[in-house]
This record gives C-alpha cells, sequence and structure tokens, in this order.
C-alpha cells in the first residue's frame, strides 16, 4: 500500500540570520526568519511527511509559540517526522522536492543536502531529489525577501 505527501513552506529573509537549507549551513548575505532554524526545505519535507499519512502539519506537531522549538535545528524536527511514520509502519520511497530561491546559488551545496537528508531518513541518496530554480526576478523571490521549498513523498507500507 502506498501514499503520496506534498509540502510547502515560506520563509522571510533577512539580513542578520543564518541561511539553513536541508540541514545544510548556507554562507549568504541573508537567512531565512522563523522561530525554529528555518530550514524550508526541510520543513516542506516534514509536511510532505506528515500528510502521506494524514497526521496533520508541522505546525500541529512543533507549534511556533512552544519556547523547546526556539532556534531549534529542524533536523531534529525531521527525525521525529520520520519516527512518526516509522511508528505508523511506513517507510519511504523518494523524495523531490524544489527549492524556489533567487540567491545564492545552492547547486554546490545539493550534495551535501542530499546526504544530510538521507542519513536522517535512512534513505539512499538516489531516492533524494533536490532542484532549484530562481523566479526570474519575479515576486518576493526574485526580490530576496525570501525563500520558498516544496516537497513530494511516496510512503510504502513495511
Ligand atoms: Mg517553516
Amino acid at each position: 500500500m502506498f501514499r503520496i505527501g506534498q509540502g510547502i513552506d515560506f520563509h522571510q529573509l533577512a539580513a542578520g540570520r543564518e541561511l539553513w537549507l536541508g540541514g545544510v549551513h548556507i554562507p549568504h548575505t541573508k537567512g531565512a526568519v522563523g522561530h525554529s532554524d528555518a530550514d524550508v526545505l526541510l520543513h516542506a519535507i516534514c509536511d510532505a511527511l506528515l500528510g502521506a499519512l494524514s497526521l496533520g502539519d508541522i505546525g500541529h506537531h512543533f507549534p511556533d509559540t512552544d519556547m523547546k522549538y526556539k532556534g531549534i535545528d529542524s533536523k531534529v524536527l525531521l527525525k521525529e517526522c520520520y519516527r512518526l511514520i516509522e511508528e505508523k509502519g511506513y517507510s519511504i520511497v523518494n523524495i523531490d522536492s524544489t527549492l524556489l530561491l533567487q540567491a545564492p546559488k545552492i547547486k554546490p551545496y545539493v550534495e551535501q543536502m542530499r546526504e544530510a537528508i538521507a542519513g536522517i531518513l535512512h534513505l539512499s541518496i538516489d531516492d533524494i531529489s533536490i532542484k532549484a530554480t530562481t523566479t526570474e526576478q519575479l515576486s518576493f523571490i526574485g526580490r530576496e525577501e525570501g525563500v520558498v521549498a516544496t516537497a513530494n513523498v511516496l510512503l510504502k507500507k513495511d
């Protein structure tokens, strides 16, 4: 039995914040703003995993009003989402994701991101796809005011 999940996340970009994407720290003039480390890609993957099993969303499991999650490493959140789907007797077939951002170029970091995610989710990096696109200077993404990520996952019953 297979289940599909989809996730999307948005974060504002601002000077003076660190930029974490896919579990990797990326040196940049701006970083993502959020209650946690604001890793938009890991958040989209968390939501896709939760969504596949109708387990609600990341805001339900890790409320941004809870000081416990202030500044938290999103890899911890991803680990917890993995535990939840494992507990339900499912494993991950593959993940396909897309980052939408104008800058910086993330290609040099994609392999590191895939390795970080594969390690947490007990997958091969071949099961994790991370794509990226700019929006050709259009919208808040093009103005470098924000970053967006989408993710789709396929789960199978063990
Ligand atoms: Mg988020």
